[in-house]
């Protein structure tokens, strides 16, 4: 049945007395999967989550007295690097700094910009270190509730359809931010990024609904999208935004440590307002429809295509732990490698709002107390194993559900964009 043509006004009507259909895209695809007649469904809540290197947090907050010091020059959270400024706030002992998601700290190279986004989330002590103008060295501690400003700034978010990482030389790589353990070639495992069908820009392709000013949910905070994303094309496009951390909920953001050092990771999810039979039909669109390139990691130049339903079809997306098949090594390798710090194999347990899903711990357990058929994939005539997934699709699912609950809920506004996105 062809979708009803409607307006964003009288969808929002319908949603405030209660009478409105509000799906996720799993949903949806669910119903189309199992021959269902398509209701008239008034918004589908769309989502990604995945390691999202365009990602900085824009911070303001009191290091010391007034007076203290005339400006500053440096500055570490955690021991991670920051930008003082714009803002030099002379005299005031109040620090503006901008801090990317990928900057590594220096004392541990396994804690990066996405950890401490996490931790200052979750409320923990943030350790402060500031260098002055006068090359000074101050040192003092804050929480969120003591930092005046907390914005989330993504430069290049939510794309549309990345890619999927092959090794194609007999040397194995060691060193990559898309790959967690080493890379083996030529042609022996798979790895990729990108949550196919349930992707918001995959669901509106010529971003008719999605535009600067389109309110959406960036780990579980509401954000704005300001426009398009860097390096975003027609071909591949993706968003930028700016969300308040201040709201945020952890358990869809963090850190992820990949062989080059710590990345960073953010969940998206988007509503996407039916408002006619096109955006029906993209809202439909399965995995099997979406091309996925293939790149040689070290230069990332396109080898071939699959699809996302050669890396999504029949796998589990959830990564299961028994306790009863762990021995306890004398190194647990699952858990030295597991890029999240999500596996305790003291605790013999996997910490579900930090596992990622993806998978890298299975390759490192020799008895499978770890477990999850991430799949393999027939490229070029070979059959290789999925060995990381760089997304989080379990994850997605749950932010889209969420969504969906403060749609129906009334705390969360379908808003109209300002201006389409130009390119
Ligand atoms: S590698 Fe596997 S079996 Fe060994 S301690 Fe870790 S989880 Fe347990
Ligand atoms: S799947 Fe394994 S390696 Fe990946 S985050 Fe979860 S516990 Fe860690």
């Amino acid at each position: 049945m062809p979708a009803k043509e409607k307006t964003l006004q009288e969808i929002n009507e319908k949603i405030a007395r209660g009478a409105a259909i509000v799906l996720t895209a799993s949903e949806l695809l669910s119903i189309a999967q199992e021959g269902g007649e398509i209701p008239d469904v008034d918004v589908v809540t769309c989502a990604t989550k995945g390691i999202m290197s365009g990602t900085m947090a824009s911070l303001s907050f009191k290091v010391a007295e007034k007076n203290e010091f005339v400006r500053a020059k440096g500055l570490w959270l955690n021991g991670v690097p920051a930008y003082p400024g714009p803002c030099p706030n002379e005299r005031l002992g109040i620090v503006d700094t901008i801090v990317f998601g990928t900057a590594h700290s220096i004392y541990d190279d396994k804690y990066g910009g996405g950890h401490l986004f996490r931790d200052m989330v979750e409320g923990n002590d943030i350790e402060v270190e500031v260098e002055t103008d006068t090359g000074r060295k101050l040192k003092t501690a804050t929480t969120m509730e003591n930092i005046a400003y907390a914005k989330m700034i993504a430069t290049r978010n939510a794309y549309k359809n990345y890619v999927a990482y092959v090794n194609p030389s007999p040397e194995t790589l060691y060193d990559s931010i898309f790959s967690v353990g080493p890379f083996y070639g030529p042609y022996k495992e798979l790895k990729f990024c990108g949550c196919g069908e349930l992707n918001p820009v995959e669901k509106d392709p010529g971003l008719d609904v999605i535009g600067e000013g389109t309110k959406v949910l960036i780990n579980g905070a509401p954000g704005m999208v300001t426009g398009r994303g860097t390096r975003s094309t027609p071909e591949k496009p993706n968003l930028s935004a700016i969300s308040d951390m201040k709201k945020m909920d952890p358990k869809y953001m963090g850190g992820f440590v990949t062989s080059h050092g710590p990345e960073v990771v953010s969940s998206w999810a988007v509503p996407i307002p039916v408002l006619n039979d096109r955006i029906l039909k993209n809202l439909l669109k399965r995995d099997a429809e979406i091309p996925l390139s293939v790149v040689d990691v070290r230069g990332r130049e396109e080898i071939g295509r699959i699809t996302y339903a050669d890396v999504w079809k029949d796998c589990d997306l959830a990564v299961r732990f028994d306790p009863k098949l762990c021995d306890g090594c004398e190194k647990c390798r699952a858990e030295e490698m597991c890029p999240r710090g999500a596996l305790s194999f003291k605790e013999k347990r996997i910490d579900r709002s930090k596992c990622f899903n993806c998978g890298v711990c299975i390759g490192f357990c020799p008895n499978s107390a770890v477990s999850a058929n991430l799949g393999e994939v027939e490229f070029l005539g070979k059959k290789m194993p999925i060995t990381e997934r760089h997304s989080d699709r379990l994850g997605a699912m749950k932010i889209s559900a969420e969504l969906k609950r403060l749609i129906l809920s009334g705390e969360f506004k379908v808003t109209e964009m300002v201006e389409k996105i130009k390119f």
